[in-house]
């Protein structure tokens, strides 16, 4: 049945260097120790591949692009491998009433026994008629397939949230699977798009240990979405001292300073993103220039907007922990500064944080330099 996914333009050999390291960076990702690398590899080889079906509904298709098309390539590879991808309508050679045939028989063939991704949101509204595939809702289909799976996957903001359709007025009510489908294991990859290693390390933990990995109360795996992007980010430090960028192409900009001040909203997003990155080339966008958007959040086309102004309420590290309004906040932070000082000065770098003040004035930091 997978034959007939249109693949081709995907190389699909996977190198034994990129196998290996695919398993060692999904085992890193898990938290898991050296010692069970083994056990994700023999896993992994297995030729019992778990059969998926994929839906698509609500969506950009950017969540697929970015697993198996973004430059990891061995990554998109490896999951291929892991997997027996029988109904995807992205890849699928099949088109119409054949492709919908591939589907009746895979759910029939493998019922019980499959993994259900769904990747987008579902439309309630009206009956469901915002989203139809061969002529019938996805909210029809959801409910056909989903409590017929072993497992289901909600991959993306979209699938998991509703996304960017589920933003205020939320014209076709759209909602996220867990909204729907109930009694059935769930976990939610939240992210726009997700980062591919918390799906490779979802998938390898279930095969390796039979079951979904732990979630926070969102239904999303803690090993990818248990801290905050603001307490793995290489800027904290910037943030601590009361070091920001105050427009994107300022001196604070070019010298890496936080982005909290340019809309950075790190401080209430869940992720891996700064302990995973992107792209095999180590980037993520904080590191990239840009402030993160909180795109794994439930609702973050409303809640997180305007995505260029900072978060109104910010927990600035003052002595006991101080809540300050983001308003005040740079300001403020000078203050505290200040307060530091006798800290630090005991250290002996009290004139160094005195000079801090420059945080308003990243050129006289580069002058002192
Ligand atoms: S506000 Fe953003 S850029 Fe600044 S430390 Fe937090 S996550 Fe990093
Ligand atoms: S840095 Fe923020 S906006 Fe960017 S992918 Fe990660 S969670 Fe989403």
């Amino acid at each position: 049945m997978s034959r007939n996914l249109h693949l081709a333009d995907i190389d699909p050999r996977l190198t034994r260097r990129g196998f290996l390291k695919g398993c060692v960076m999904a085992a890193a990702a898990l938290g898991l120790s050296d010692e069970m690398v083994p056990h994700l590899v023999e896993a992994a080889s297995s030729p019992q591949r778990p059969p998926v079906v994929w839906l698509h509904f609500q969506e950009c298709t950017g969540c697929t692009e970015a697993l198996l098309r973004a430059s990891h390539p061995d990554i998109g590879r490896l999951i291929l491998n892991l997997i027996s991808l029988d109904y995807h309508e992205t890849v699928m050679a099949a088109a119409g009433k054949q492709a919908e045939d591939v589907l009746d028989e895979t759910i029939k063939k493998y019922d019980g026994k499959f993994i259900c991704v769904v990747e987008g949101g579902i439309p309630t509204k009206d009956g469901g008629v915002y989203c139809k595939i061969g002529g019938r809702t996805a909210i029809s289909i959801l409910k056909d397939v989903a409590p017929r799976s072993a497992a289901i996957i909600a991959i993306g903001t979209c699938a998991t949230f509703g996304g960017i359709q589920a933003a205020s007025p939320n014209p076709t009510g759209a909602v996220g699977v867990r909204d729907i489908i109930h009694g059935k294991p769930i976990i939610n990859i939240s992210g726009c798009p997700p980062n591919p290693i918390s799906f490779l390390g979802t998938v390898l933990n279930f095969l390796t240990f039979k079951r979904l990995p732990a979630t926070d109360q969102l239904g999303r795996p803690l090993f990818a979405y248990g801290r905050k992007i603001h307490d793995q980010c290489e800027r904290r430090a910037h943030f601590d001292e009361g070091r920001y960028a105050e427009h994107f192409g300022d001196d604070g900009h070019l010298e890496g300073y936080c982005l909290y001040k340019v809309g950075c909203k790190g401080p209430e997003t869940f992720s891996n993103c700064p302990a995973v990155r992107f792209n095999d080339v180590e980037v993520w966008p904080v590191s990239a220039g840009h402030g993160c958007v909180g795109c794994t959040e439930p609702r973050f086309w409303d809640t997180m907007t305007p995505f260029y102004e900072r978060l109104p309420n910010v927990k600035i590290p003052a002595g006991k922990g101080a809540v300050i309004g983001a308003e005040s906040a740079g300001k403020k932070i000078l203050g505290v500064t200040a307060a530091a000082i006798g800290i630090h000065a005991a250290v002996g770098i009290g004139k160094k944080l005195a000079k801090a003040k420059a945080a308003q004035k990243p050129e006289d930091i580069k002058k002192e330099r």
